[in-house]
């Protein structure tokens, strides 16, 4: 946990948020400006700045994120869905603790 980090106070629940779901690794909530009609992230509990700083080690945990993505997103009744991870300032990354965006909905996404 990182005492400034406002996706660390999620997390352990200092920050109240629209959760829809949770295990020991893993917590997503809505996004409070969504850009989408459906848009959450999914943010591991560990404190990770960015995929600039993940190693080896964080492998199983990106996968897992990464799934979590098509199951929630079936959840939710999307039947597609675009994932987006800001990486460093240059990237447009605002919180830097590690985060996958998931969009979906009827929805006008830049063709990228
Ligand atoms: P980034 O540019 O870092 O990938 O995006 C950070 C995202 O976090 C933004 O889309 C922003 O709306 C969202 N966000 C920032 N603060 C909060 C918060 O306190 N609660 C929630 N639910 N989302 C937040
Ligand atoms: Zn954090």
């Amino acid at each position: 946990m990182s005492a400034d980090c406002i996706f660390c106070k999620i997390a352990s629940g200092d920050i109240p948020s629209k959760k829809i779901y949770e295990d020991e690794d893993v917590i997503v909530f809505n996004d409070i400006h969504p850009i989408a009609p459906v848009h959450f992230l999914i943010v591991p509990k560990l404190h990770i700045e960015s995929l600039l700083s993940c190693e080896g080690q964080h492998q199983t945990l990106l996968g897992r994120m990464l799934l979590l993505a098509p199951k929630l997103a079936k959840e939710q009744g999307l039947p597609g869905f675009r994932i987006m991870i800001n990486t460093g300032h240059e990237g447009g990354q605002e919180v830097f603790h590690i985060h996958l965006h998931v969009f979906g909905g009827s929805v006008s996404l830049p063709k990228t």
